[in-house]
């Protein structure tokens, strides 16, 4: 069991009475390149708010989010800061209530983070990431949690709100559990995280159906390109119980990239036995580089990419970024790697 545990700074009382009320403006934000427990979260707090009758919510992201979750009813009403920024500003510095979701730290919103910063509104961040920063007025943080779509659920319950998921929220805090789990097989699934599973059936949410809408509307291209990142691209450390993949923009290219594309490739090497830790490095539009790290077992990945790569994340799945190139970058991991053996 994972001793790192925060739970502090919330007053279901004062929130459900004095904060949460349905005259008040919502702005519901998530974190940058958002994922399907970012979006999910997201759009299941957005639903079930309505379902109560708050009728001025808005979902606010930093950037794109892959395509794999644009079923989610009402994702097209997501405002992108990068594509609306005025927009996003005003509703932020207009907004009664700011709900940070899926992230710990406000330069992990980029920009909207000084917005978010100056706005007056009361902050309530939902997250399960470790060594959330102490920004927010309430504050669900619990590292244990499989998801923050968990935590989402957890806020509706203690709020008394259970009876306002239906199907359509259902959908989306369940998307969040669903891919944060990668399919309920990581060690962060729980039996509270299968109750909740349970209970959104209960509200509806046919686990088969999402699954579809998740995992099997890939592009042709996708698919070779998961083929030749495997073949072609993955190397084997056997010292280190390590595998890295790099990927430039030209080779993601090659395969019309989309966002989204390469979203769960990490996980492919570490189904090789022995395998403990991946890296996969990928080249941006922008030219920057992005890394992902996954492991198994006691390897700390978020550790690793805060030490050295400028980032962070969770014990077994982390993020970082590097100003060298693919290759450079890939040097950099292998000699971290070496001194860490
Ligand atoms: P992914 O590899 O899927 O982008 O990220 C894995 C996990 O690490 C996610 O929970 C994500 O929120 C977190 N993460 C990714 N990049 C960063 C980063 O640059 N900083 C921090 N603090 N967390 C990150
Ligand atoms: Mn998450």
């Amino acid at each position: 069991m994972r001793e790192w545990f925060f739970y502090f700074k919330m007053d279901y009382v004062s929130l459900k009475n004095e904060v949460l009320l349905p005259s008040k403006k919502v702005v519901i934000t998530a974190h940058q390149s958002p994922d399907g427990d970012a979006i999910g979260s997201s759009l299941g707090l957005y639903h079930t708010l309505k379902a109560r009758g708050f009728d001025n919510v808005n979902v606010i992201v930093p950037d794109e989010f892959p395509s794999f979750l644009s079923w989610m009813r009402d994702s097209d009403k997501i405002i992108q800061f990068d594509k609306a920024g005025a927009v996003a500003k005003e509703l932020i510095s207009e907004a009664d209530i700011v709900f940070s979701l899926d992230y710990n730290a406000l330069r992990r919103v980029g920009e909207m983070g000084e917005e978010i910063n100056k706005s007056s509104a009361v902050k309530i961040l939902i997250d399960h990431h470790q060594e959330p920063e102490d920004f927010a007025n309430f504050q669900l943080t619990k590292t244990t949690a499989s998801s923050t779509a968990e935590l989402i659920y957890e806020l509706i319950e203690n709020l008394e709100w259970l009876s306002s998921i239906n199907k359509t929220s259902g959908e989306c805090i369940y998307t969040g559990l669903l891919t944060d789990t990668g399919s309920f097989r990581f060690p962060s699934t729980s039996k509270r995280t299968h109750e909740v599973v349970a209970s959104l059936m209960d509200k509806g949410v046919i686990p088969s159906e999402v699954y579809q809408n998740v995992f099997d509307t890939s592009s042709i291209d996708r698919l070779r390109l998961l083929g030749y990142t495997l073949y072609e691209k993955m190397e084997i450390l056997p010292d280190y119980h390590a595998a890295i993949i790099g990927l430039s923009l030209e080779e993601l290219n090659k395969y019309n990239f989309q966002k989204g594309d390469t979203e769960g490739f990490v996980n492919y090497p570490l189904s090789v036995k022995g395998i403990q830790f991946c890296a996969f490095v990928s080249e941006k539009e922008s030219g920057k580089v992005r890394i992902s790290f996954r492991s198994k077992g006691d390897f700390d990945v978020n550790k690793f990419a805060r030490a050295h790569f400028n980032g962070g994340g969770h014990i077994n799945a982390a993020g970082g970024s590097s100003d060298l190139s693919v290759e450079e970058t890939i040097h950099k991991i292998k000699e971290v790697l070496s001194s860490y053996k």
